[in-house]
């Protein structure tokens, strides 16, 4: 016998508004994005009992065609796309075509609308599912939706409904969403025929936001705008002395659409680091204005999440326009700070809101100095380093003068008559250095000779030094200007999200990103010439040793192991007198100089003897 059987309508509707509807507050989204798209002026919402007995949303928009009633309640029936392309060309709220069909096949909905264009309107209702036959009646132009009894007939997802509080809160919410992204549309928000918002229209996003916040908080707003190729960033942001304990103070707007971003989300932090205490977080309402093609908002039913063509743009947009903001001479005069007594305890004196004033600019230029660079040359090796470097400073042996790299012919190429230095170690009196094969350092000793292995002996002086650094908790670490993201196998991304705090001690920053990428967002400084990317999925692969749990200690032994060899100077990299010198100096700071972490010998010797014997100069 066949199991196969095609799902009728209803319970593919029925399915569907799972996905979409899952509670009132998600009814009144919906309804309000159909009176946004419908060019609505004004729009009212009513709801009794948290919207489990009525949800009614009437607006003065377009209305809807006779002919397009009852395609307006199938689902995948909309009047907003046409094909595939318009998916990337997405200019309203709306465009799946689902929501009026999943709310009606779980309530009871009713359906009055009228054209501008026409004498009549029509009503429709239907009954979890059953349409009615339309017909014609009185009513003013736009549509008015009642939604009653939402989940009468799917009892479990009604049972599920939280206090009428809960969800008139999360109504409210959505309420706020599309009022701050169309401050001209007159907004109404009943609950059991009280009023609890009338918003008139306005040009103006503050005066929305005041009415919203009071008129404390607006006044503390810092107006924000930036303008890039990818688009047009703007909005309000809080001075810091406003924070919250959640995102929730965080609006986002793309094109008019309320998003959740976590890449942008964490610009925010990083905007704002610093500046808050750990566990605070910024207010903002910033509204990101970009080409429709240049985001697919097709990626979730509820439509709160979006792909970015770029994803880097948004974010260094973001970050830079807070940075450079933050910055900005005209803050001080921008800024006026809450003066209200109201909250006497956590109103800043004006001592300390002057105070506050000058730490938010000292901070900001010392980021930004930090930042001038993707990767800063704060901490780029010096030719006079060397010396210094065994006083503590890491030993970033690699004074490529000049800017050339290695491999190069550049300045620091070299005559085979300069490929050898005199060398005044500790290692005996004076001698003689050379370079052979850009691989071997030929040195002259007072017994006799050493060949020295150029990447093993700096990936020994590396591995002390990190080590030491990593017991002493003082890993120097370089932010990155714009985070790399990496994407990573799903097991290998959480292995590296599990090693974070190990991570973080040896001067790497990995953030989670969502997904199957991860964040870095800074990194050791003694790695600034490698391959950042490489070295992460290199990490990642060690922890991805199935049936093995090392100990902490093994782990962050091959961590290092690993970061050393890739911060040495390579074998094949031709060095300058000072390089060579510089790294001999810090010969003596080894303990065990003789062996590369890996174990190879670092150094041959020949002693004098050993020469005079195998030529036969014997006495
Ligand atoms: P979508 O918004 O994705 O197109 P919906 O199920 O929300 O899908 O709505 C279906 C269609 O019904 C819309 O495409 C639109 O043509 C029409 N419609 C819904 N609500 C309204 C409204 N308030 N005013 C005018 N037309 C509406
Ligand atoms: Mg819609």
């Amino acid at each position: 016998m066949s199991r196969i059987r095609q799902l009728d309508a209803h319970v593919v509707n029925q399915i569907a508004a799972g996905e979409v509807i899952d509670r009132p507050a998600s009814v009144v989204k919906e309804l309000l994005e159909n009176s946004v798209d419908a060019l609505a002026t004004r729009v009212e919402v009513d709801v009794a009992d948290g919207g489990s007995e009525l949800i009614r949303v009437v607006d003065d928009g377009e209305g809807v065609h006779p002919d397009d009633l009852l395609l307006s309640v199938s689902s995948h029936a909309t009047s907003k796309i046409d094909n595939a392309d318009d998916l990337f060309r997405v200019r309203t709220l709306g465009f799946r075509g689902e929501a009026l069909a999943s709310i009606a096949s779980v309530s009871r909905f009713h359906m009055r609308t009228r054209q501008p264009d026409s004498d009549t309107g029509y009503e429709m209702e239907v009954r979890q599912g059953d349409v009615q036959q339309p017909h014609a009646c009185g009513c003013p132009v736009g549509t008015s939706i009642e939604v009653h009894q939402l989940f009468a007939n799917t009892p479990v997802r009604r049972k599920f409904l939280k206090t009428t509080s809960t969800e008139f809160g999360h109504i409210t919410e959505q309420f706020t969403r599309i009022a701050l992204a169309n401050p001209r549309l007159h907004a109404v928000l009943r609950h059991n025929g009280k009023i609890v918002y009338e918003l008139p229209a306005t040009d103006a996003l503050i005066d929305r936001l005041r009415l919203f916040y009071g008129r404390e908080m607006a006044e503390g707003l810092i107006q924000v705008e930036s303008e890039s190729e990818g688009g047009r960033l703007w909005g309000y942001v809080a001075h810091p002395s406003h924070s919250k304990s959640t995102r929730k103070g965080q609006y986002l707007f793309l094109n008019g659409r309320w998003i959740q971003d976590r890449a942008l989300q964490h610009a925010l932090t990083e905007a704002y680091r610093g500046l808050l205490m750990t566990g605070r977080h910024p207010i903002v309402f910033l509204f990101l204005e970009l080409a429709a093609d240049d985001v697919d908002v097709n990626v979730h039913p509820t439509k709160n999440e979006v792909r970015f063509r770029d994803s880097q743009q948004p974010y260094r947009q973001l970050l830079s326009m807070l940075r450079t903001k933050f910055l900005s001479a005209d803050l001080d005069g921008s800024m006026s700070m809450p003066e209200s007594n109201a909250n006497a305890q956590s109103s800043p004196t004006p001592e300390r809101k002057l105070e506050l004033q000058h730490e938010l600019a000292d901070w900001a230029k010392g980021e930004l100095a930090s930042w001038t660079s993707d990767r800063s040359p704060v901490f780029a090796p010096q030719a006079e380093q060397s010396a210094t470097t065994l006083a503590g400073t890491p030993p970033q042996f690699a004074p490529f003068p000049g800017g050339a790299q290695p491999g190069e012919a550049g300045p620091a190429a070299h005559t085979a008559d300069e490929a050898h230095t005199d060398l005044a170690g500790p290692h005996g009196p004076a001698g003689r250095a050379m370079q052979i094969h850009d691989c071997y350092l030929v040195v002259e000793t007072g017994d006799g000779m050493t060949v020295i292995d150029q990447h093993a002996l700096h990936e020994r002086i590396m591995y002390e030094h990190l080590r030491n650094r990593v017991l002493e908790g003082a890993v120097e670490s370089q932010k990155l200007l714009v985070p790399e993201t990496i994407d990573l196998s799903a097991r290998e991304t959480s292995l590296l999200l599990e090693q974070q705090e190990l991570l973080q001690q040896l001067g790497f920053g990995i953030e989670e990103f969502g997904g199957n990428t991860v964040l870095l967002t800074s990194y050791p400084v003694l790695l600034s010439r490698a391959d950042l990317v490489q070295v992460v999925r290199d990490m990642a692969e060690q922890f991805d040793r199935p049936g093995q749990t090392p100990t902490r200690r093994d782990t962050l032994d091959e961590l290092l192991h690993m970061m050393s060899c890739k911060a040495a100077i390579k074998a094949g990299q031709r060095l300058s007198n000072e390089e060579m010198e510089s790294l001999l100096a810090q010969r003596h700071l080894i303990d065990d100089a003789h062996h590369c972490p890996h174990g190879r010998p670092t150094a041959l010797v020949l002693s004098r003897a050993e020469l005079d014997r195998q030529f036969g100069r014997l006495g």
